[in-house]
């Protein structure tokens, strides 16, 4: 495996140039070498080196700041403004553990969703319900201010 420092990501031995920076100056990997696991998003980023720790793999995160998108990440993964990067000796290791928390994070969503729709169902009929109460008052305003011009009028014997 060569490796391309220029936007740390390994290539593929037979490769003449970087396939993602069309850099030429490719040398061996090393196992020490930081190469991108994956880009992702704060959220899953930090999830993601939680894990990768806890499994003693040293993992560097840093704010996507150039165009280049490895040709190893995962397209269908979520928007992303974060890279991940992990040493070329754990990058199995590493692409195993974001395997399984990609599985997590695909499943999770479902049980959030209904937890996250409630404190919402319940604001929207909060702002129902005093609409409706404002309303009334207005109502009642008006009513009264009608009934008191009538008293007015009958004192006045209109
Ligand atoms: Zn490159």
């Amino acid at each position: 495996m060569l490796y391309c420092a220029r936007c740390r990501t390994p290539v593929d031995s037979s490769a003449r140039r970087c396939p993602n920076c069309k850099n030429t100056k490719l040398r061996a990997a090393a196992p020490e070498d930081s190469v991108l696991l994956h880009r992702a998003d704060a959220y899953a980023a930090g999830l993601l080196e939680s894990r990768l720790l806890e499994a003693g793999i040293s993992c560097q995160i840093e704010p996507v700041s150039q165009g280049y998108s490895a040709h190893l990440s995962d397209p269908t993964a979520l928007p992303t403004d974060r890279n991940l990067y992990v040493p070329f000796g754990s990058l199995e290791a590493a692409q195993a553990i974001s395997a399984q928390l990609k599985q997590e994070l695909d499943a999770a969503p479902a049980s959030e969703e209904t937890e996250a729709e409630r404190p919402g169902f319940r604001r929207l009929l909060l702002e129902t319900v005093s609409v409706v109460v404002f309303l009334l008052l207005i109502m009642a305003a008006v009513f009264s201010a009608d009934a008191v011009a009538n008293w007015i009028r009958s004192l006045l014997g209109f």
